[in-house]
């Protein structure tokens, strides 16, 4: 069995000119786990989402995967964005408009440098995954916004990422389509067995798809818990009002 060493962010904070908008967030995402960053607009879950990824730096704190260190506030450690194999897929398809479907997916393979052969091969799987394979040659304003963003996360999984970075992936599409794609993107998160980082202001989305929630309020992580935790037992009164419990 493939086993990946868990991803850990630790007491990482962050300001933008002086307002702090992280403050000391910490979790660990376990081989294979479904995670959801769960708070309003506004808390900064994006933000995390980006030092994670590399975008951004955070000012202080470490964040890893197992041993590889990608940052490091004491020892001035910070891995390049590309250098961190993690699958990014935020709100905004961001699909090349110009390049078809299979030029889109090869984008990020010809970064890494891989050989043609090897490229088709990658682009067929990760299609067939989202089930999209008959769709290769088209070009984005030729699909619906739902096979729009199934092509956006084939991108994000194409090059195997070791784990998969969702930043309201889902809040573009109507609430028919949302529903279903909430069902397939569980399927394949479990098929995959790929460790998600997910982040959505959407309780009941949070609370289908996710095996551990973090709810976040003003920059801070208020609980993390299963989403049976989180419900029966709010750690305080903000988390019980967000969630929608009045106790
Ligand atoms: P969320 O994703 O939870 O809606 P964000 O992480 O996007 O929240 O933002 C958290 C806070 O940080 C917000 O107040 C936002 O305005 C601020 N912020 C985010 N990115 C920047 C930036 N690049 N420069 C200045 N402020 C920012
Ligand atoms: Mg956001």
């Amino acid at each position: 069995m493939r086993l990946m060493p868990e991803l850990a962010v630790e007491s990482i904070s962050k300001s933008f000119s002086g307002t702090t908008v992280l403050t000391d967030v910490e979790f660990t995402v376990a081989d294979g786990e479904f995670f959801t960053l769960l708070g309003p607009s506004g808390c900064g879950k994006s933000t995390t989402l980006a030092c994670v990824a590399g975008l951004e730096d955070p000012d202080s704190g470490t964040i890893r995967v197992g041993d590889d260190v990608f940052f490091d506030g004491r020892r001035d450690t910070t891995v390049p964005p590309e250098g961190r194999n993690l699958g990014l897929v935020f709100q905004s398809y961001a699909l090349w408009p110009h390049m078809t479907v299979a030029d889109n997916l090869a984008f990020p393979l010809k970064l890494r440098k891989l050989p043609a052969d090897e490229r088709d091969r990658r682009i067929d799987a990760a299609l067939d995954k989202v089930g999209l394979l008959e769709l290769r040659d088209r070009y984005p304003h030729q699909l619906s916004g739902g096979q729009q963003q199934r092509v956006a996360l084939a991108r994000g999984i194409v090059y195997s990422p070791g784990v998969l970075l969702l930043d309201e992936p889902l809040s573009n599409l109507d609430a028919k389509m949302r529903d279903q794609a909430r069902a397939w993107l569980k399927d394949l998160q479990r098929e995959m067995g790929i460790t998600t980082v997910y982040v959505t202001h959407d309780q009941v989305e949070a609370m289908s798809l996710s095996d551990r929630i973090a709810v976040f309020l003003g920059g801070r992580l208020e609980q993390v818990g299963t989403p049976a935790e989180v419900y029966e037992t709010p750690a305080t009164p903000e988390v019980a009002a967000f969630i929608g419990r009045c106790n």
